[in-house]
């Protein structure tokens, strides 16, 4: 089990400087009791060394070096961990640490001992009832005493602020899940509530308590995210549209007051892409197969299997024309320098078309093409 000595957080004098107080303040008593024997006066024993003007052990009789209750009570949440301390409910760690922290914040201490180190060393009785050992070593003029006591610190089990909300379905704003010009696919719904948790996830670790979510509901055209944190929404839409691409606008509701407040809730429109992977798409005398539909957008551009790429702002006017899971199979019939030989598609004649960049399918074999009103391309 872990111990710990506190001497150093309390801010207690160190040796070196009590040194120094001793020189300074009390040399005479010092040299005094060391030249003559005294007689305490409680005891009538004879001593070199007075404590507060008795001997060491009267001293000892009388002093308490702590105060600590036999028995101390303590909260934690039991859905997140978090612990109820100074009025607050705060992250604090295993319940093991909670009963040393409560013990060390019941233990007094009176003035005028020096040097103190405190130990502490909890045993789990159960999972939620501790022993903690405590000992203190301080000393008096010069004399070292010491003390210890056990308390035991139960820990109750309960919902904290937070995980109360949660359970009652707060909420402060809206993640509205949509697409651009179209119905997002059921994948790319998946995908978003994915980065959704991520997201939630990792903010709830930066210590957002209120980074949940709520509830989720999915329609036809997409999915509204209902969110405990507004603050983690602004993230949560920033790392979707770092994935994924797309657009989000912000927009506030008045949803009633709380202690003399409006309180808003935030309502997060986003807009997924125009255009997903494997779209092709005409655009500025082109056709694209799209890769990637983001801030940036990338694709082959068909006609002459050269890279495309382009800023999502500039990416403006494009003319869907199908998508790549919609290409038909064909035979390829002969392969030439600058052009292979196809049956095209649909009226089944035999058609010329642009060769690929990197093409090895041998004539007679089955290729897959995409057919538009700018021709027919080999994919
Ligand atoms: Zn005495
Ligand atoms: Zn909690």
């Amino acid at each position: 089990m872990a111990g710990r000595k506190l001497a150093a957080e309390k801010g207690i004098k160190t040796n070196g400087m009590k040194e120094m107080t001793q020189k300074s303040n009390q040399p005479e008593t010092k040299t005094a009791s060391a030249a003559a024997m005294i007689v305490c006066p409680e005891c009538g024993k004879e001593t070199d060394k007075t404590v507060k003007n008795v001997c060491p052990d009267c001293f000892g009789k009388r002093l308490n070096l702590f105060d600590l209750p036999e028995v101390l009570h303590a909260r934690i949440c039991q859905r997140c961990g978090a612990h109820y301390y100074k009025s607050k409910w705060e992250d604090m760690g295993t319940p093991e640490e909670v009963a040393m922290l409560t013990a060390e914040s019941h233990l007094a201490i009176p003035d005028g001992i020096e040097n103190i180190t405190v130990g502490m060393h909890p045993y789990a009785r159960s999972p939620y009832i501790f022993d903690v050992l405590v000992d203190v070593e301080g000393e008096v003029d010069g004399v070292k005493y010491y003390k210890d006591a056990k308390t035991e610190v139960r820990i109750k089990r309960e919902a904290c602020e937070m995980c109360s909300r949660r359970a009652g379905g707060y909420f402060e704003g809206i993640i509205q899940i949509r697409a651009n010009n179209r119905i997002p696919t059921k994948e790319e719904v998946t995908e978003c509530l994915k980065l959704v948790e991520e997201s939630m996830t990792a903010q709830l670790k930066k210590g957002d308590k209120l980074a949940f979510v709520t509830d989720t509901m999915t329609f036809k055209d997409g999915a509204d995210v209902y969110i405990g944190s507004s603050k983690a929404g602004k993230h949560v839409c920033k790392h979707i549209i770092e994935v994924m691409g797309g657009t989000v606008a912000e927009s506030y509701t008045l949803a009633g007051m709380k202690d003399g407040k409006d309180i808003y809730r935030t309502t997060f429109a986003m807009k997924l892409p125009e255009f997903k992977k494997g779209d092709v798409v005409y655009f500025e005398d082109k056709v694209i197969e799209i890769k990637n539909c983001g801030k940036r957008v990338t694709g082959i551009n068909l006609m002459n299997s050269s890279n495309f790429f382009i800023d999502g702002e500039h990416f403006k006017g494009a003319k869907l024309l199908g998508n790549t899971a919609d290409a038909k199979e064909t035979v390829l019939v002969s392969v030439e320098e600058h052009g292979i030989q196809i049956l095209d598609p649909e009226t089944f004649e035999t058609v010329t078309i642009q060769k690929p960049m990197s093409f090895n399918a041998l004539p007679g074999s089955e290729i897959k093409v995409f057919k538009t009103e700018y021709g027919i391309f080999a994919l």
